[in-house]
């Protein structure tokens, strides 16, 4: 590699940084660069096409083929050979690697049975046929069998109900029509929500057992060919996954709070919150049409049929279900992989970049397209770093195990550098799963400026545009009406999805209040082996994303993040959009209020004058849902007084910002005000945490309890007012009204440090 010709930061102590923040265009033309001067951003892009040429598709491939070539889940013989040739890629590279090792309850089945025992009878399969195109000799005995992880042991006999998605809203639905799935066994099909939500809400409304199956509808043969034809699930094809209740908190069941490592307390096994109350087992559409076959009652609500050749009925009854499952409990390693790259001048500022490397079988698609992603960056940064380039900041590759029982390896890590991180973290960027299709972003908004800037400089691989174009395109092409895509043509950025969980910046984000950014590519894919034992190599290969064009794509993405936050002389870190982002989610909060005062006020009318019950046929089963209790109004004032005042000093901070940095910032400030970003995203946290979940601390972004993986936004006051708690939703209210005036009073401080203060707003054009 070519030396690298800028080298100016000396402990960050450099002169001035003059032009740091959005700076006028540079007389080449080049567009400015968040965080950098002209020179610097200049230097930069020469060193990412320097970095983007030594991206090797055919290496690429050779990767994915031999990290997905047998199963690698927690605790297997592949898993921890995985580990240790990750860290060899990583130590060859440069990098100072090790592997960090921590003891986690994982369980694997012992016993699982399920069958019909009347009316007739049927023995489910369970398991998934090796097919003549899988391709790859699939090592069956290392195989895990479809289980669902972290459902506790059962043997329950029961009548069978079908409750849709198994979500709150439908067992409205059932009630409506004088189901109750109390002492029975209900069967669900994926999708709607996190599949650990099913069995909860089950277990809530008394249920006995839990059957969850993919319908052809969601990823089967509806949606496409199946696999080996094309890519979608096949017949015997199981999802697999964890059904712990991550909304409470994700990594070890066992640690809450601290890491798994030796002489760590450990709950006793009776006193585990996160386990299902109930058994739980995931089965194939083969196995559960004989189920749906057998049952009787009223016919399903048309918008809850699946794909499957039968009348869909709700039951209960007459088919009755046995269902047996028994798991081993056992403490397990998982292997986390650090790979470290000191930084020059900052090394106690570290840039986090993050995919898992476990997967529950083969994981061709998940984990191993994003993990190839991620070594494909390191190696070309190794690769810099040989030829005598060093980054200011501290960069850490990270390659965790145990995210699909339930973010285990990045959350015992995150649990165990707690304090370091605190101190240390600037962002955590993590990818999973990589194929053909749209970028998508997700996380803290005060990386949305930054974010949408890297997407403007990547260019999709078979369109030739941006692949923020391309994004910006298929949100257009989606919008609900004309203003939406008039609005969407308009903004220079696109907003940033908020993030709930379901993959390992969980941890960084809402437990320690490290900024993160979650990015992926797909949507073109043909993606029906999820969690199967079909995810291989030779399907990703087919109808993943054949020539890895996505993955480079992912691989450049992720090179000029890190590289960025791991350059950048001042971080790259914006507050405005954070503030937008929060005063939308208020805007969000008070019109649900309205939603749900109209339903309550429309559901007492309609019981009044008994419009259901004469609208429903008298020969059938009506029962009328209950009234509704009335809607008070909130008292929000002071959340949308504080979420305005917090916008105004967010402009005022960034203006501030701008004009300092055009007059050049002195090394002691520009040091505090890097010091004073990397902290920003705990102004968000409070060490109390959340209503009856306190592990997760961020006000702002949390897994819904009803959601799982889903974002609930302002999570204490929007699920209080969902779950119709006023006097709780007043108090969280007030509470998060509290936290946004200490943060806009610790922004305030930062821009009068800045010689910002009330005048600020002069100095709109400085850098030019
Ligand atoms: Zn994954």
């Amino acid at each position: 590699m070519v030396q690298d010709s800028r080298r100016p930061l000396a402990g960050l102590a450099f002169a001035t940084l003059a032009l740091a923040l959005a700076p006028a265009r540079a007389d080449s033309g080049a567009p400015p660069m968040l965080g950098f001067s002209a020179a610097g951003a200049a230097a930069e892009r020469e060193r990412e096409a320097r970095l983007d040429a030594a991206l090797a598709p055919a290496e690429m491939r050779a990767w994915l083929e031999r990290l997905a070539a047998r199963p690698h889940h927690v605790g297997s013989e592949g898993g921890r050979a995985n580990a240790e040739w990750l860290r060899e890629q990583f130590a060859s590279w440069g990098f100072e690697a090790r592997i960090e090792t921590f003891e986690v309850l994982f369980p694997t089945p012992v016993e699982r049975a399920l069958e019909l025992v009347a009316p007739g009878r049927f023995r489910a399969r369970l398991d998934e046929p090796a097919l003549a195109d899988d391709g790859d000799a699939r090592r069956l005995r290392e195989e895990l069998p479809p289980y669902n992880a972290y459902s506790i042991d059962g043997d329950v006999t029961g009548e069978l109900v079908y409750v849709n998605q198994g979500l709150p809203r439908d067992y409205e639905e059932l009630a409506q029509r004088g189901v109750d799935v109390r002492g029975r066994i209900v069967l669900a099909r994926y999708g709607g929500a996190w599949r650990g939500i099913k069995p909860k809400v089950a277990a809530e409304k008394g249920a006995i057992g839990c059957i969850i199956y993919s319908d052809p509808r969601g990823d089967g043969y509806f949606e496409g060919d199946v696999w080996p034809r094309g890519g979608y699930r096949s017949r015997d094809a199981v999802q697999r996954g964890s059904v712990a209740d991550m909304p409470i908190y994700s990594g070890d069941p066992l640690t809450p709070g601290v890491a798994a490592i030796e002489g760590a307390k450990r709950l006793p096994l009776a006193e585990v919150p996160v386990l299902t109350k109930i058994p739980v087992l995931p089965i194939s559409y083969a196995d559960a049409e004989p189920l749906l076959a057998a049952l009787g009652g009223p016919v399903a609500p048309e918008g809850w049929r699946g794909a499957l050749p039968v009348t869909y009925h709700l039951g209960p009854g007459p088919a009755r279900v046995h269902l047996r499952v028994k798991f081993a409990w056992r403490i397990e390693p998982v292997h986390d992989v650090i790979a470290v790259l000191p930084g020059a001048s900052a090394p106690d500022e570290w840039v986090l970049r993050g995919n898992h490397h476990d997967a529950w079988v083969y994981g061709a698609t998940d984990p191993v397209s994003g993990m190839v992603a991620e070594l494909a960056e390191a190696k070309a940064v190794g690769a810099l770093a040989k030829s005598g380039w060093r980054p200011a900041r501290t960069i850490v590759y990270a390659a965790w195990d145990g995210e699909e029982a339930g973010l285990l390896g990045s959350t015992e890590w995150a649990e165990a550098h707690a304090e370091e991180l605190r101190a240390r973290a600037v962002a955590y960027l993590n990818t999973d799963s990589i194929a053909r299709g749209f970028l998508a972003l997700a996380g803290s908004h005060s990386l949305e400026r930054f974010a949408n800037e890297v997407a403007r400089e990547v260019t999709d691989p078979e369109t030739g545009v941006s692949v923020l174009e391309r994004m910006r395109a298929a949100r257009i092409a989606k919008a609900v009406d004309d203003g939406e895509r008039q609005r969407l043509r308009e903004v220079a950025d696109l907003r940033l999805e908020a993030l709930g969980s379901g993959s390992d910046f969980t941890p960084f984000l809402q437990h320690l209040g490290v900024a993160a950014l979650n990015f992926d590519y797909g949507g073109e894919e043909e993606y029906g082996q999820y969690h199967s034992s079909y995810d291989t190599a030779a399907h990703y290969l087919r109808f993943g994303d054949p020539r890895l064009d996505y993955v480079a794509a992912a691989a450049r993405s992720g090179l000029r993040m890190t590289l960025r936050l791991a350059e950048a002389e001042v971080l790259p870190l914006t507050l405005e959009p954070v503030a937008a982002a929060i005063g939308e989610y208020v805007g969000e909060v008070e019109k649900l209020m309205g939603t749900m005062r109209r339903e309550s006020e429309e559901r007492a009318r309609l019981l009044a004058d008994r419009t259901l019950e004469l609208a429903a046929d008298p020969t059938r089963t009506f029962v009328a849902p209950p009234a509704l209790d009335r809607v008070p109004y909130l008292e929000l004032a002071p959340l949308q007084n504080a979420a305005a005042l917090l916008a105004e000093s967010a402009a005022r901070f960034e203006r501030a910002r701008e004009a300092a940095s055009g007059r050049g910032l002195d090394p002691a400030l520009a040091a505090e005000l890097n010091g004073f970003l990397r902290g920003c995203e705990r102004l968000l946290l409070d060490d109390a945490g959340l209503p009856g979940r306190p592990w997760y601390r961020h006000l702002v972004y949390a897994p819904g309890q009803y959601t799982g993986y889903g974002v609930k936004t302002l999570p204490a006051v929007r699920e209080a007012v969902e779950l119709r708690r006023w006097d709780e939703a007043n108090a969280q209210a007030a509470r998060l009204a509290g936290l946004l005036d200490r943060a806009r009073a610790a922004i305030d401080a930062m821009t009068a440090r800045l010689g910002g203060g009330a005048a600020a707003g002069a100095a709109s054009s400085a850098g030019s």
